[in-house]
């Protein structure tokens, strides 16, 4: 067998940290493979997952815009994991003989994340989720009945009620309730376990933490999705209070070696992929 193509879609795709990760890992492997970024407009989409055989492509990463178009294309043309479905959404592409294969590891590297690096099993917690975007929704599709409850808050309510409204037709309604208001938050933040960032404050230097110190407690986790920075106000002042507190990159890193065991059948040398990481990230 000849040198293996993987790789990334996206549009843009230049600032990914994929190809570093995933090139290490293959280099500890000695797995002769590239990592590659494919940046396919929407509109070509199509065509590119069409051609990835011919291509010789052998697995993809999918990134914006394109994670739930990718899971239609799937839909009709391949197959999807348990995942993929609930979410709505693609994040990675197995090519096989058998064809093309969509899988979702956001979730499912979350997951691994909070063991690993939080060390907090969540079954039978009080999860607190801050924002209703893209992350929150595969965090909260993923953990499904896993927590006795998930409360989400969002500046825009209506993102949270359409959350609400799709973790209903696969769990328990009554785990999942919409924070409204800042009354509500207080309320519901001194009843939470875990507080999850995921909001985008926390990005820029100069962003203050997305909670205000008051509301945090003594006990509680804190689990900050964003990974551009080792340290975000939020996780700062969590420490300050010895609260245990991490930033996103383990979200990232797991996400990655899940890809790379489906694509490879091998364990992830995950040690390796989070140096490979923090070197792409370092200033
Ligand atoms: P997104 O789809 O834009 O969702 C963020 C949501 O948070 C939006 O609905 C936004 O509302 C809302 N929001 C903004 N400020 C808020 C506030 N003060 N209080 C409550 N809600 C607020 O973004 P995403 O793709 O889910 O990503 C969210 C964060 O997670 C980003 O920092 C991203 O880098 C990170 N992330 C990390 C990983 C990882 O592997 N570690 C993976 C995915 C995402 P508006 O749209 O109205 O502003």
């Amino acid at each position: 067998m000849g040198r293996q193509t993987y790789g990334i879609v996206g549009y843009p795709v230049k600032h990914s940290l994929s190809p570093a990760m995933q090139n290490a890992a293959f280099r500890e492997l000695g797995i002769d493979a590239e990592y590659l970024l494919f940046e396919v407009a929407p509109e070509k989409l199509e065509d590119f997952l069409g051609s990835l055989k011919r291509k010789g492509i052998s697995g993809l990463n999918v990134t914006i815009p394109h994670k739930i178009k990718a899971k239609e294309y799937l839909e009709q043309s391949g197959s999807l994991d348990e995942n993929a479905k609930r979410l709505g959404a693609v994040n990675t592409i197995k090519v096989s003989e058998e064809g093309l294969a969509g899988f979702n590891t956001d979730g499912p590297g979350f997951y691994r994340s909070l063991i690993e690096d939080l060390r907090l099993e969540p079954e039978g917690k009080s999860v607190f989720i801050l924002g209703a975007g893209g992350a929150a929704k595969a965090i909260a599709m993923y953990l499904g009945n896993t927590p006795a409850k998930i409360s989400v808050f969002d500046i825009d309510e209506d993102k949270v009620k359409g959350l609400a409204e799709h973790y209903k037709k696969y769990f328990d309604a009554k785990r999942l309730h919409v924070v409204a208001g800042e009354g509500a938050v207080k309320a519901s933040l001194d009843a939470s376990d875990l507080l999850i960032n995921a909001t985008p404050i926390g990005m820029n230097e100069s962003d203050p933490s997305p909670v205000d110190k008051k509301l945090l407690h003594a006990g509680m986790y804190i689990y900050d999705l964003v990974y551009n920075r080792p340290y975000t106000q939020l996780v700062k002042e969590a420490n300050s209070m010895k609260i245990h507190a991490v930033t996103g990159l383990g979200m990232l890193l797991y996400q990655g070696a899940i890809a790379f065991e489906i694509w490879t059948g091998r364990k992830a040398p995950v040690s390796v992929m989070r140096r490979s990481l923090r070197e792409a990230l370092a200033p």
